[in-house]
Protein backbone atom coordinates (compact mmCIF):
# COMPACT_ATOMS: atom_id res chain seq x y z
CA UNK A 1 0.00 0.00 0.00
CA UNK A 2 0.69 3.91 0.07
CA UNK A 3 0.38 5.61 2.44
CA UNK A 4 -2.65 7.85 2.23
CA UNK A 5 -0.73 10.38 4.70
CA UNK A 6 2.97 10.06 4.07
CA UNK A 7 3.72 13.11 5.68
CA UNK A 8 1.81 12.45 8.64
CA UNK A 9 3.55 11.31 12.49
CA UNK A 10 3.38 11.25 16.13
CA UNK A 11 1.44 14.60 16.97
CA UNK A 12 3.41 17.36 18.70
CA UNK A 13 0.94 17.31 22.01
CA UNK A 14 1.55 13.25 22.29
CA UNK A 15 5.27 13.85 21.88
CA UNK A 16 5.29 16.90 24.52
CA UNK A 17 3.04 15.06 26.57
CA UNK A 18 4.91 11.93 26.79
CA UNK A 19 8.24 13.89 27.32
CA UNK A 20 6.55 15.55 30.38
CA UNK A 21 5.24 12.42 31.81
CA UNK A 22 8.80 11.04 31.16
CA UNK A 23 10.71 13.93 32.84
CA UNK A 24 8.17 15.02 35.86
CA UNK A 25 7.77 18.12 34.31
CA UNK A 26 4.62 20.34 34.67
CA UNK A 27 2.87 19.66 31.72
CA UNK A 28 1.30 23.17 30.11
CA UNK A 29 1.68 21.76 26.71
CA UNK A 30 -1.14 19.89 25.67
CA UNK A 31 -4.19 21.65 26.09
CA UNK A 32 -6.14 19.87 28.79
CA UNK A 33 -7.45 20.53 32.59
CA UNK A 34 -5.42 19.19 35.51
CA UNK A 35 -8.81 19.51 37.64
CA UNK A 36 -11.69 17.44 37.47
CA UNK A 37 -15.33 18.51 36.38
CA UNK A 38 -18.03 20.02 38.20
CA UNK A 39 -19.46 16.81 40.29
CA UNK A 40 -22.87 18.30 38.82
CA UNK A 41 -22.23 17.06 35.68
CA UNK A 42 -20.60 13.81 36.92
CA UNK A 43 -23.77 13.44 38.69
CA UNK A 44 -25.87 14.11 35.70
CA UNK A 45 -24.11 11.65 33.31
CA UNK A 46 -23.93 9.19 35.97
CA UNK A 47 -27.71 8.88 36.50
CA UNK A 48 -28.60 7.70 32.79
CA UNK A 49 -25.38 5.84 32.92
CA UNK A 50 -27.14 3.67 35.49
CA UNK A 51 -30.89 4.03 34.76
CA UNK A 52 -30.53 1.98 31.73
CA UNK A 53 -29.62 4.74 29.12
CA UNK A 54 -27.06 2.44 27.49
CA UNK A 55 -27.77 1.87 23.99
CA UNK A 56 -27.51 3.14 20.67
CA UNK A 57 -28.68 7.28 20.69
CA UNK A 58 -30.98 8.20 17.30
CA UNK A 59 -27.90 8.75 14.57
CA UNK A 60 -28.18 12.50 15.10
CA UNK A 61 -28.01 12.75 18.43
CA UNK A 62 -30.82 12.36 21.12
CA UNK A 63 -33.52 15.21 20.72
CA UNK A 64 -32.99 16.73 24.60
CA UNK A 65 -29.26 17.49 23.54
CA UNK A 66 -30.09 18.69 20.28
CA UNK A 67 -32.87 20.98 21.84
CA UNK A 68 -30.45 22.44 24.09
CA UNK A 69 -27.71 23.35 21.78
CA UNK A 70 -30.06 25.20 19.91
CA UNK A 71 -31.43 27.08 22.87
CA UNK A 72 -27.78 27.92 23.97
CA UNK A 73 -26.80 29.24 20.35
CA UNK A 74 -29.94 30.98 20.04
CA UNK A 75 -29.34 32.72 23.05
CA UNK A 76 -25.88 33.45 22.82
CA UNK A 77 -25.54 34.57 19.08
CA UNK A 78 -29.32 35.02 18.64
CA UNK A 79 -29.92 32.65 15.88
CA UNK A 80 -32.56 29.76 15.43
CA UNK A 81 -31.46 26.49 14.47
CA UNK A 82 -33.71 23.47 14.35
CA UNK A 83 -32.88 20.61 16.16
CA UNK A 84 -34.65 18.35 14.05
CA UNK A 85 -32.60 18.91 11.03
CA UNK A 86 -29.77 21.12 11.58
CA UNK A 87 -27.95 20.23 14.42
CA UNK A 88 -25.90 16.57 15.16
CA UNK A 89 -24.11 15.38 17.71
CA UNK A 90 -20.29 14.15 17.28
CA UNK A 91 -17.41 11.81 18.32
CA UNK A 92 -15.87 15.44 19.42
CA UNK A 93 -14.72 18.49 16.97
CA UNK A 94 -12.16 16.49 15.09
CA UNK A 95 -14.67 14.33 13.82
CA UNK A 96 -17.14 16.74 13.44
CA UNK A 97 -14.20 18.61 11.25
CA UNK A 98 -13.29 15.33 9.27
CA UNK A 99 -17.20 14.67 8.98
CA UNK A 100 -17.92 18.37 7.27
CA UNK A 101 -14.51 17.86 5.02
CA UNK A 102 -15.77 14.61 3.83
CA UNK A 103 -19.38 15.87 3.42
CA UNK A 104 -18.45 18.87 1.05
CA UNK A 105 -14.74 18.55 -0.61
CA UNK A 106 -14.76 16.50 -3.57
CA UNK A 107 -10.80 15.22 -4.79
CA UNK A 108 -9.09 18.22 -6.04
CA UNK A 109 -10.92 21.10 -4.45
CA UNK A 110 -9.27 23.33 -2.82
CA UNK A 111 -9.43 24.21 1.40
CA UNK A 112 -7.97 27.32 2.67
CA UNK A 113 -6.63 26.93 6.34
CA UNK A 114 -4.83 29.68 7.96
CA UNK A 115 -1.84 28.87 9.60
CA UNK A 116 -0.70 28.26 12.14
CA UNK A 117 -3.64 25.85 12.44
CA UNK A 118 -4.78 23.03 14.68
CA UNK A 119 -2.91 19.98 13.66
CA UNK A 120 -6.13 17.79 12.12
CA UNK A 121 -6.96 20.50 9.18
CA UNK A 122 -4.39 19.91 6.93
CA UNK A 123 -5.09 15.38 7.34
CA UNK A 124 -8.53 16.14 7.14
CA UNK A 125 -8.54 18.02 3.58
CA UNK A 126 -5.87 15.16 2.47
CA UNK A 127 -7.93 12.48 3.09
CA UNK A 128 -10.83 13.76 1.21
CA UNK A 129 -8.36 14.41 -2.01
CA UNK A 130 -8.43 17.65 -1.91
CA UNK A 131 -5.97 20.70 -1.51
CA UNK A 132 -4.86 22.30 1.52
CA UNK A 133 -4.16 25.52 0.83
CA UNK A 134 -2.25 27.68 3.63
CA UNK A 135 -2.26 31.07 4.06
CA UNK A 136 -0.28 32.51 7.60
CA UNK A 137 -2.41 34.69 9.47
CA UNK A 138 -0.76 38.01 9.99
CA UNK A 139 3.37 37.80 11.59
CA UNK A 140 3.22 39.30 15.14
CA UNK A 141 -0.65 39.59 15.99
CA UNK A 142 -2.38 36.63 14.39
CA UNK A 143 -5.06 38.49 12.72
CA UNK A 144 -6.25 37.53 9.46
CA UNK A 145 -4.75 38.63 6.83
CA UNK A 146 -7.62 39.76 4.40
CA UNK A 147 -5.83 40.21 1.27
CA UNK A 148 -4.12 37.14 1.03
CA UNK A 149 -7.03 35.23 1.75
CA UNK A 150 -8.25 36.59 -1.15
CA UNK A 151 -5.17 36.61 -2.92
CA UNK A 152 -5.68 32.71 -2.38
CA UNK A 153 -9.48 32.10 -3.56
CA UNK A 154 -9.79 30.47 -6.53
CA UNK A 155 -12.75 28.63 -8.77
CA UNK A 156 -11.30 25.63 -6.78
CA UNK A 157 -12.02 26.90 -3.73
CA UNK A 158 -14.39 24.58 -1.89
CA UNK A 159 -14.23 26.02 1.44
CA UNK A 160 -12.13 27.87 4.08
CA UNK A 161 -11.54 26.74 8.08
CA UNK A 162 -11.69 29.79 9.98
CA UNK A 163 -11.31 29.21 13.92
CA UNK A 164 -11.48 31.83 16.82
CA UNK A 165 -10.70 31.75 19.19
CA UNK A 166 -7.61 30.48 17.93
CA UNK A 167 -5.49 27.75 18.93
CA UNK A 168 -2.22 28.67 19.41
CA UNK A 169 -2.33 32.00 19.44
CA UNK A 170 -5.21 33.34 21.95
CA UNK A 171 -6.52 35.66 19.30
CA UNK A 172 -10.29 36.52 18.74
CA UNK A 173 -12.01 37.65 15.38
CA UNK A 174 -13.46 40.86 15.97
CA UNK A 175 -17.10 41.18 14.78
CA UNK A 176 -15.49 43.41 11.66
CA UNK A 177 -13.13 40.50 11.27
CA UNK A 178 -16.47 38.24 10.42
CA UNK A 179 -17.89 41.26 8.70
CA UNK A 180 -14.96 41.13 6.05
CA UNK A 181 -14.94 37.84 5.91
CA UNK A 182 -18.93 37.68 4.74
CA UNK A 183 -18.17 40.36 2.57
CA UNK A 184 -15.24 38.28 0.68
CA UNK A 185 -17.03 35.15 0.71
CA UNK A 186 -20.31 36.88 -0.53
CA UNK A 187 -19.49 36.99 -4.20
CA UNK A 188 -18.20 33.01 -4.20
CA UNK A 189 -19.92 29.93 -3.11
CA UNK A 190 -17.46 28.97 -0.79
CA UNK A 191 -18.32 27.27 2.46
CA UNK A 192 -16.84 28.11 6.15
CA UNK A 193 -16.31 25.72 7.89
CA UNK A 194 -15.90 27.39 11.76
CA UNK A 195 -14.29 25.77 14.32
CA UNK A 196 -15.34 27.39 17.97
CA UNK A 197 -14.47 25.18 20.37
CA UNK A 198 -13.41 27.97 22.28
CA UNK A 199 -16.33 29.93 21.77
CA UNK A 200 -16.84 30.24 25.71
CA UNK A 201 -13.38 31.30 26.67
CA UNK A 202 -13.10 34.87 25.56
CA UNK A 203 -11.65 37.56 27.78
CA UNK A 204 -12.00 41.35 28.89
CA UNK A 205 -15.55 41.70 28.50
CA UNK A 206 -15.62 40.97 24.48
CA UNK A 207 -18.35 38.39 23.08
CA UNK A 208 -17.24 35.72 20.65
CA UNK A 209 -18.36 36.64 16.83
CA UNK A 210 -20.17 33.15 16.06
CA UNK A 211 -20.94 32.55 12.35
CA UNK A 212 -24.32 32.47 14.08
CA UNK A 213 -24.04 36.16 14.20
CA UNK A 214 -23.42 36.76 10.47
CA UNK A 215 -26.70 35.65 8.27
CA UNK A 216 -24.32 35.74 5.02
CA UNK A 217 -22.21 33.54 7.15
CA UNK A 218 -24.28 31.55 8.85
CA UNK A 219 -26.07 30.19 5.44
CA UNK A 220 -22.84 28.61 3.97
CA UNK A 221 -21.61 27.38 7.65
CA UNK A 222 -20.91 24.90 9.32
CA UNK A 223 -20.58 25.22 13.15
CA UNK A 224 -18.76 23.26 14.93
CA UNK A 225 -17.79 22.85 19.00
CA UNK A 226 -16.91 20.72 21.78
CA UNK A 227 -18.06 19.74 25.26
CA UNK A 228 -14.33 18.78 25.79
CA UNK A 229 -13.19 22.25 26.29
CA UNK A 230 -16.43 23.90 27.50
CA UNK A 231 -16.99 21.61 30.70
CA UNK A 232 -13.75 20.58 31.33
CA UNK A 233 -14.14 17.18 30.10
CA UNK A 234 -12.01 16.63 27.46
CA UNK A 235 -11.71 12.97 27.67
CA UNK A 236 -15.11 12.28 26.84
CA UNK A 237 -14.72 13.67 23.12
CA UNK A 238 -18.39 15.08 22.38
CA UNK A 239 -19.64 18.26 20.34
CA UNK A 240 -21.84 18.63 17.65
CA UNK A 241 -22.31 20.53 14.19
CA UNK A 242 -24.92 23.06 12.96
CA UNK A 243 -25.53 24.52 10.17
CA UNK A 244 -28.25 24.54 7.60
CA UNK A 245 -30.57 22.05 6.86
CA UNK A 246 -28.97 21.17 3.09
CA UNK A 247 -25.75 21.62 4.77
CA UNK A 248 -26.61 19.40 7.61
CA UNK A 249 -28.22 16.92 5.04
CA UNK A 250 -25.12 15.66 3.27
CA UNK A 251 -22.66 16.17 7.04
CA UNK A 252 -24.86 13.65 8.18
CA UNK A 253 -24.94 11.31 5.35
CA UNK A 254 -21.25 11.13 6.26
CA UNK A 255 -21.96 10.83 9.98
CA UNK A 256 -24.31 8.17 9.49
CA UNK A 257 -21.39 6.11 8.00
CA UNK A 258 -18.55 7.07 10.39
CA UNK A 259 -19.79 6.69 13.92
CA UNK A 260 -23.54 6.39 13.09
CA UNK A 261 -24.19 8.06 16.72
CA UNK A 262 -22.25 8.75 19.90
CA UNK A 263 -22.23 7.84 23.53
CA UNK A 264 -26.26 7.53 24.59
CA UNK A 265 -25.79 8.21 28.67
CA UNK A 266 -22.98 11.15 28.60
CA UNK A 267 -25.39 13.15 25.43
CA UNK A 268 -28.13 12.09 28.44
CA UNK A 269 -26.42 13.94 31.15
CA UNK A 270 -24.59 16.69 29.04
CA UNK A 271 -28.85 17.36 28.21
CA UNK A 272 -29.65 18.03 31.87
CA UNK A 273 -25.88 19.63 32.51
CA UNK A 274 -26.51 22.13 29.80
CA UNK A 275 -30.41 23.26 31.38
CA UNK A 276 -28.53 25.35 33.43
CA UNK A 277 -27.02 28.53 31.06
CA UNK A 278 -24.87 29.21 33.93
CA UNK A 279 -22.80 25.95 33.16
CA UNK A 280 -21.07 27.60 30.19
CA UNK A 281 -21.47 31.68 31.13
CA UNK A 282 -19.51 31.02 34.21
CA UNK A 283 -16.57 30.16 31.77
CA UNK A 284 -15.13 33.91 30.92
CA UNK A 285 -14.72 34.82 34.46
CA UNK A 286 -13.86 31.02 35.69
CA UNK A 287 -10.72 31.09 32.88
CA UNK A 288 -9.82 35.07 33.14
CA UNK A 289 -8.88 34.58 36.46
CA UNK A 290 -6.28 32.14 35.66
CA UNK A 291 -5.07 34.15 32.63
CA UNK A 292 -5.04 36.65 34.46
CA UNK A 293 -2.90 35.24 37.20
CA UNK A 294 -0.68 33.87 34.92
CA UNK A 295 0.43 36.21 33.16
CA UNK A 296 1.05 38.61 36.37
CA UNK A 297 3.38 35.50 37.31
CA UNK A 298 4.92 35.92 33.70
CA UNK A 299 6.29 39.24 34.32
CA UNK A 300 8.25 37.59 36.72
CA UNK A 301 10.42 36.02 33.62
CA UNK A 302 12.17 36.52 31.08
CA UNK A 303 9.64 35.27 29.01
CA UNK A 304 7.46 37.69 27.17
CA UNK A 305 3.82 37.48 26.89
CA UNK A 306 1.61 37.74 23.84
CA UNK A 307 -1.58 39.13 23.68
CA UNK A 308 -4.23 36.35 24.61
CA UNK A 309 -7.73 37.53 24.26
CA UNK A 310 -9.34 33.81 24.62
CA UNK A 311 -8.92 30.23 24.72
CA UNK A 312 -6.97 28.72 27.34
CA UNK A 313 -3.84 29.38 25.81
CA UNK A 314 -0.61 32.15 26.24
CA UNK A 315 1.94 32.39 23.79
CA UNK A 316 5.59 33.48 24.78
CA UNK A 317 8.34 34.60 23.34
CA UNK A 318 11.35 33.22 24.24
CA UNK A 319 13.93 35.55 22.56
CA UNK A 320 15.58 36.45 25.25
CA UNK A 321 16.28 33.70 26.98
CA UNK A 322 17.38 31.24 24.29
CA UNK A 323 18.19 30.70 20.41
CA UNK A 324 17.09 27.12 19.78
CA UNK A 325 14.50 26.76 17.40
CA UNK A 326 11.05 26.12 18.97
CA UNK A 327 11.05 22.51 19.17
CA UNK A 328 14.82 21.91 20.59
CA UNK A 329 13.22 25.02 23.08
CA UNK A 330 10.85 23.26 23.96
CA UNK A 331 12.25 20.14 24.74
CA UNK A 332 14.93 21.51 26.62
CA UNK A 333 12.27 23.51 29.21
CA UNK A 334 11.13 20.25 29.64
CA UNK A 335 14.20 18.33 30.36
CA UNK A 336 16.05 21.61 32.10
CA UNK A 337 13.55 23.80 33.80
CA UNK A 338 10.96 21.37 34.23
CA UNK A 339 7.44 22.99 32.31
CA UNK A 340 6.84 21.07 29.22
CA UNK A 341 5.40 23.89 26.27
CA UNK A 342 4.34 23.45 22.25
CA UNK A 343 5.90 25.35 19.92
CA UNK A 344 4.36 27.53 17.40
CA UNK A 345 6.52 25.92 14.21
CA UNK A 346 4.44 22.32 13.70
CA UNK A 347 1.14 24.39 13.35
CA UNK A 348 2.52 25.64 10.49
CA UNK A 349 2.55 24.16 6.83
CA UNK A 350 6.16 25.20 6.22
CA UNK A 351 6.97 24.76 9.39
CA UNK A 352 7.53 29.00 10.26
CA UNK A 353 10.19 30.09 12.87
CA UNK A 354 9.40 32.94 15.35
CA UNK A 355 10.78 31.83 18.63
CA UNK A 356 7.16 31.77 20.13
CA UNK A 357 5.84 28.71 22.32
CA UNK A 358 2.46 28.16 23.77
CA UNK A 359 2.02 27.55 27.16
CA UNK A 360 -1.43 26.41 29.02
CA UNK A 361 -3.48 27.51 31.58
CA UNK A 362 -6.31 25.75 32.11
CA UNK A 363 -4.16 24.21 35.56
CA UNK A 364 -5.22 24.09 39.48
CA UNK A 365 -3.88 27.64 40.41
CA UNK A 366 -1.13 25.96 42.31
CA UNK A 367 -0.01 24.00 39.17
CA UNK A 368 0.24 27.65 37.39
CA UNK A 369 2.53 28.82 40.52
CA UNK A 370 4.49 26.14 40.57
CA UNK A 371 5.54 26.48 36.86
CA UNK A 372 5.76 30.01 37.12
CA UNK A 373 7.99 29.04 40.02
CA UNK A 374 10.25 27.34 37.64
CA UNK A 375 10.43 29.58 34.81
CA UNK A 376 11.41 32.50 36.93
CA UNK A 377 15.05 30.55 37.20
CA UNK A 378 15.12 31.07 33.19
N1 LIG B 1 -10.20 22.34 17.29
C1 LIG B 1 -9.33 23.00 18.05
C2 LIG B 1 -8.90 24.35 17.64
C3 LIG B 1 -8.83 22.40 19.21
O1 LIG B 1 -7.94 23.05 19.95
C4 LIG B 1 -9.29 21.13 19.58
C5 LIG B 1 -8.84 20.49 20.86
N2 LIG B 1 -7.61 19.93 20.82
C6 LIG B 1 -10.18 20.47 18.75
C7 LIG B 1 -10.63 21.11 17.61
C8 LIG B 1 -10.65 19.09 19.02
O2 LIG B 1 -11.72 19.01 19.89
P1 LIG B 1 -12.25 17.57 20.36
O3 LIG B 1 -11.36 17.10 21.45
O4 LIG B 1 -13.65 17.81 20.80
O5 LIG B 1 -12.18 16.67 19.17
N1 LIG C 1 -6.30 20.62 21.14
C1 LIG C 1 -5.28 20.18 22.03
C2 LIG C 1 -4.16 21.19 21.99
O1 LIG C 1 -4.11 22.02 21.13
C3 LIG C 1 -4.67 18.86 21.71
C4 LIG C 1 -5.58 17.79 21.30
C5 LIG C 1 -4.79 16.61 20.84
O2 LIG C 1 -3.90 16.16 21.53
N2 LIG C 1 -5.06 16.17 19.69
O3 LIG C 1 -3.33 21.13 22.85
Amino acid sequence: FTSRLPNVGTTIFTVMSALAQQRGAVNLGQGFPDFDADPALLDAVSAPLHGGLNQYAPMAGIPELREAVARKVADCYGRSYDPGREITITAGATQAILTAVLAFVHPGDEVIVLDPCYDSYDPAVTMAGGVPVHVKLAAGTFAPDFDAIAAALSPRTRAIVVNSPHNPSGTVWSAADMQRLEDLLAPTDVLVISDEVYEHMVYDGAAHQSVARFAGLAERSVLISSFGKTYHVTGWKIGYAVAPAALMDEFRKVHQFNVFCVNTPMQHGLARYMAEPRHHLELPAFYQHKRDLFRAGLARTRLVPLPSAGTYFQCVDYRAVSDLDEVAFCRWLTEHIGVAAIPLAPFYADAFEQQIVRLCFAKRDETLQLALDRLAAL
